[in-house]
């Protein structure tokens, strides 16, 4: 059962208030492994991107380590495999999606301070060449844009407004639209959008300092951090021929080994829904020596998890503030 945003916040209180959380997070109401994804670190207010890939301030990251640290056992991707299919206890993993730069300036630190590791899904393509992911890209464009709403066009069957207090929901449904799109019709739909909005593509400088360098990577690395893979250009791979989702899985591979000088064994599937992948993904996964990957539909792995190709993990937005964090952590069949 998931909950939705207002009885999430209702029963965190309630969970709180009378002390249940606590003498819950001391039993053994749940077992397995909880394994929570971000993406940005940091305050996303002033940004002209996509807001919504920030998961958490530095002070809410911050709280949101030490009180895992504190109440379980965090473990990091290398034992994560004996733990689904052997170990009984609580577990929690934090992970990462995309490779942003402030994986390494704002959250390394704050995992670091704590000795917890984490694992990071890296889009190669976006390390390599300072790319504007198309959630940026789109999200930039409303924004600077001039006029007030796109008018009825192809691509969207009503008019979308985007001045105040409509520009977050625009955002958001132009995202949609895209996700559902046929991967060849990406581009021509980001272009339409850059001439229909009056504001060309983002600016390739946006991307200066967007994504984390390899050098980045090694060093964390070095400072027992974890990666994987989250393909090259982060298509909705399902949108895919089986060929083009063969090349992101292998390119993607290569250029993790090729930089990192190991084995790469883990990846997470762009957006991570369950019609954002389908069985070409898995079998590329598979050819190409991918053994575990992990999905974004929420929820924790109970002990006993068979499929590797299959691991859940829920996701942490700004949204979740201390109380509901703890509610995710102490009760996750209702809260993750
Ligand atoms: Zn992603």
């Amino acid at each position: 059962m998931l909950l939705d945003l207002s009885k999430r916040a209702l029963f965190s209180q309630a969970l709180d208030l009378t002390g249940c959380g606590r003498a819950l997070r001391a039993s053994r109401i749940w077992q397995g492994v909880l394994i929570l994804n971000y993406h940005r670190i940091g305050d996303p207010q002033r940004s002209m991107l996509d807001r919504n890939l920030w998961s958490a301030t530095q002070d809410d990251f911050d709280y949101q380590v030490g009180m895992a640290a504190k109440n379980f056992d965090v473990i990091g991707l290398d034992d994560l495999e004996d733990v689904l299919t052997h170990r009984r206890g609580r577990y929690v993993m934090f992970t990462f999606d995309d490779g942003y730069q402030d994986n390494y300036t704002e959250a390394y630190p704050i995992l670091k301070a704590h000795q917890v590791p984490a694992t990071f899904f890296l889009t190669t393509g976006f390390l390599d060449a300072s790319q504007i992911p198309w959630w940026d890209d789109i999200a930039w464009m409303v924004r600077t844009s001039k006029l007030s709403a796109l008018d009825v066009n192809r691509w969207t069957s009503s008019p979308v407004p985007f001045d105040q207090p409509h520009r977050e929901g625009a955002i958001h449904r132009l995202l949609n639209v895209y996700k559902e799109l046929p991967g060849e019709s990406t581009e021509e739909y980001v272009e339409f959008l850059a001439a229909a909005l009056q504001t060309g593509r983002c600016p390739k400088s946006v991307a200066d300092n967007l994504w984390m360098t390899w050098d980045m990577v090694r060093e964390m690395r070095r400072g027992g951090m974890s990666f994987g893979g989250h393909t090259v250009t982060h298509p909705i791979l399902a949108n895919l021929s089986s060929q083009q989702q063969d090349w992101e899985v292998a390119e993607c591979k290569r250029r993790l080994v090729e930089e990192l000088g190991e084995p790469i064994t883990a990846f997470s599937f762009p957006v991570g829904g369950r019609s954002s992948y389908n069985s070409f993904t898995r079998t590329a996964l598979e050819t190409h020596g991918f053994r575990m990957a992990f999905t974004y539909h929420g929820n924790y792995c109970r002990p006993g998890h068979q499929d590797l190709y299959s691991i859940s993990r829920t996701a942490i937005e700004t949204d979740i503030d201390q109380r509901q964090f703890r509610a995710v952590v102490t009760l996750p069949q209702l809260f993750a």
